[in-house]
This record gives C-alpha cells, structure tokens and sequence, in this order.
C-alpha cells in the first residue's frame, strides 16, 4: 500500500495567468509582474561546499512563484496559497529578523538584504504560490528567496549579477532567517539551466553548466523522501565542521579543498581515526564530483551509477551522517534496478536520491516501499525530478 504523498509532489504549478488573476482577487489590482526560481536537488558534492569545494545541484522542475505589485508606500502586504496563514503585514522602515513571522522571513529577508546593499525596495504587495516540498531537503526556502530577489531585481533596476543575488541570498539566510547556510542551493536555484546541473567552485563561485538530461538518456531521477528529521541534525552537522577545520588546521592547509587523494596516507599518520575519515570523506567527494562532471561530460548520465554509489558509503561509513532509513532507501533502490543511489542534503535524515532506468521506475517505487513497510518505518514520499530552468520572469 503507498502512502498519499505530499499534495506539493505531485501538484502541478499555478500559471503565471493564475497567479495573476488570484493576485488580483487579494489585492484587488493586477502586479506588475509573475516571477519564478526552482528549488534544487544536489547530484553530488556533500559537506564540500564550507571546504571550499565543488558541489553539482540541479535546479527542478518544482518552482516558487511570486506575483508582486510595487506599492506607492512602505508597506508590504504577504500571502502564500500553502496553509492557512492569512495575509501578513509589515513594513519596509521596520525590517526586522525578530518581528519577522513564519514563512514571510524569506521574501522580508531578501528585502533587508537588499537595504544592506543599498538597494532601494519598494513597498509590494506579494503572492507566492510553490509546489517545492517544505522540509524535504529540496530548498524550497531558497526557491522563495530566489523568486522575491529576482523580481526585485527587475522592479529595482537595480542590476545585480546572479553572483551578487548569490551572496544576498545567502545574507538573508544566515543574518535575518537564522540558518547558516551556504551559497549552493541559490546558485542551483539561479543559475540552474533545463537538462544540465551546475558545477560550482565554492571557493570562487565559479560555475560551469554541465549536461545532464536523464529524460534522453532513458533515466529518471527519483526522489525518496524519508520523512526522517533528526532532532541531533544540527549538533551533527556543527560537529563535522569542526573536524573538518581541525582536519585542515592539522594538515597546515586552508581549506581541505586543498588536500588530494593522494594526500591521504601522509594525512592518515598526522590525524586521529575519527577526524582522519572525516576528512577522507571531503576529500574523495570532491574528485567524485570532479569525476562525475568528466563523465556526464563524455558519456553521459549512464555512466555516474558508481559514483553516486560510493559518495553514499563514504557519508555512511566514513562522514557517519546517514541513518537507518536513507540505507534502505539506497539499498532497496539498487537492488531492484537503480544504477546509483545516495542520500543527499545534510544528512541524519531528508531525502535519498536514485537514478533509475524509466522502466523500472515502479518497480523500484514499490521496492522501496515495501522495504521501509517491512523495516516498520514511517512510509517515505516517492517523486521523479528533472533538472530544469532557473530563476526567470514570467510576465
Ligand atoms: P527546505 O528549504 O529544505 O525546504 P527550510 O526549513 O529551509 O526547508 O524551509 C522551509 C520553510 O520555508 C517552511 O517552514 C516555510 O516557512 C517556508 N516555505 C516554503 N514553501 C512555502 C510556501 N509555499 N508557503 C509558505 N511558506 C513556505
Ligand atoms: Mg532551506
């Protein structure tokens, strides 16, 4: 028996003509504009991005959109279609992290990040309608921020480069939501392009568009959502940062970007056990990930099954920030036809990612299933994803 997945899975989005026509109704005229960013999924490169690294997310074909109409005054005026949280309000001379509620965080972030830039935003109405996963590890906050600075953007003139909405992004996150997250998720989001996935250099920001178009090469991409949020996720992960700085300050190197693989016995005298695999981990992620652009490169997605597979028993055995519930996803998943499967995202938890013949797309679903039903584990969320367009206007 499957479980009902998230409505947000399978819920195709709104048109811009929609969202306009909805905008119209709450707001009683039409906004200037229909803009829209996709949440993400990274292919491989995990905890590699605060090493300096190389990560390669793919921006998906689940989007956040917002519908905005500039305002003659400093009031802002919020409303999301998802839940039942009714019209926000605030304004533009009183930004605050602390005053900010719930989902309006986001968009109110990227508006002070903005101000911080110097950035003159207007007063807005907003509509944001997403059919990105909340929770998932699919960045669906991101999706939100990204559509909010796009459009503002545009309505701004204010002319930013993807690399500098990449750093506001990033800004309104760690300063005004809280979260101290990186710069990977955005640079999927923004700079993402149908059927390829973005290799970026998180020490420079570099960012090369790499083909990846499993639709063509007879695969899909599927998503298997553990439902699992670990309550240590966030000791976990500020843990692993740590031993990975002691790991580089040990080495003598700025950032374990620094260390090759073929470091690693010289490393393994220098270091204790435990900080000696973490830092394995990184480095050995990042050729995978350096490897994994060669191969999509020459021939194709067919060809990066091991790879996936063995970044997955490098964060489980080596990075330790696997569990239960995302082995089986990967196990059940590789033995009834994925090519490579892996965890993705932080860990401890989120979501499993499993490249899949088409054909044996429902074998592999029902597989799952009955693994995590026969484990006695909540019953996951299962969903397909292909790498898509980043943040454009729509009207
Ligand atoms: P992730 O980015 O991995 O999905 P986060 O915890 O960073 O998880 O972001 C999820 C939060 O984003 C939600 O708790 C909610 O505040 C906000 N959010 C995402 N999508 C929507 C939406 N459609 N409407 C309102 N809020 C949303
Ligand atoms: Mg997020």
């Amino acid at each position: 028996m499957s479980a009902a997945p998230d409505p947000l899975t399978t819920q195709a989005p709104r048109s811009a003509a929609d969202l306009a026509a909805r905008f119209e109704r709450e707001f009683g005229r039409r906004p200037d504009g229909v803009w829209q960013a996709p949440g993400r999924v990274n292919l491989i490169g995990e905890h590699t991005d605060y090493n300096e690294g190389f990560v390669l997310p793919f921006a998906i074909d689940k989007t956040a959109r917002v519908a905005i109409g500039v305002r003659t005054d400093s009031a802002l005026r919020l409303l999301s279609t998802y839940g039942d949280q009714g019209l926000v309000r605030a304004d533009l001379g009183t930004l605050d992290a602390a005053s900010a509620k719930g989902w309006t965080k986001y968009p109110l972030g990227v508006m002070w990040a903005l101000q911080q830039r110097g950035v003159t935003v207007p007063g807005l109405d907003l509509l944001l309608d997403s059919n990105v996963p909340l929770g998932a590890g699919l960045s669906s906050s991101h999706a939100i921020e990204c559509a909010v600075i796009s459009a503002l953007n545009d309505l701004t003139g204010a002319g930013l480069e993807p690399e500098e909405m990449v750093l506001a992004t990033q800004r309104a996150e760690n300063d005004f939501v809280g979260a101290p997250t990186g710069i990977m998720d955005q640079s999927a989001s923004l700079r993402g392009s149908k059927g390829h996935a973005v290799f970026l250099d998180c020490r420079d920001q570099s960012v090369q568009l790499v083909p990846f178009d499993a639709d063509q090469s007879g695969l899909v991409m599927l998503v298997i959502d553990t439902k699992v949020s670990h309550s240590h996720a966030d000791g976990g992960y500020a843990s692993r940062r740590a031993s990975c700085e002691l790991g580089a300050e040990v080495l003598g190197v700025k950032a374990l970007r620094d260390v090759r693989v073929e470091d690693l016995e010289e490393a393994a005298g220098l270091l204790d056990e435990v900080t000696y695999r973490r830092v394995r981990h990184v480095v050995t992620e990042n050729a995978r990930v350096l490897q994994t652009v060669e191969l999509l490169a020459s021939e194709g997605p067919g060809s990066i099954g091991a790879l996936l597979d063995a970044s997955h028993a490098s964060m489980r055995d080596d990075f330790e920030i696997s569990c239960p519930e995302l082995d089986t996803a990967v196990a059940s998943s590789r033995a009834n036809g994925a090519i490579g499967a892996r965890m993705t995202g932080g860990g401890f938890g989120g979501a499993a990612i499993a490249l899949t013949p088409v054909e044996l797309e429902q074998q592999v679903r029902a597989a799952v299933e009955r693994a995590f039903a026969e484990a006695g584990y909540k019953a996951p969320d299962i969903f397909t994803v292909t790498p898509a367009a980043g943040a454009m206007r729509l009207s």
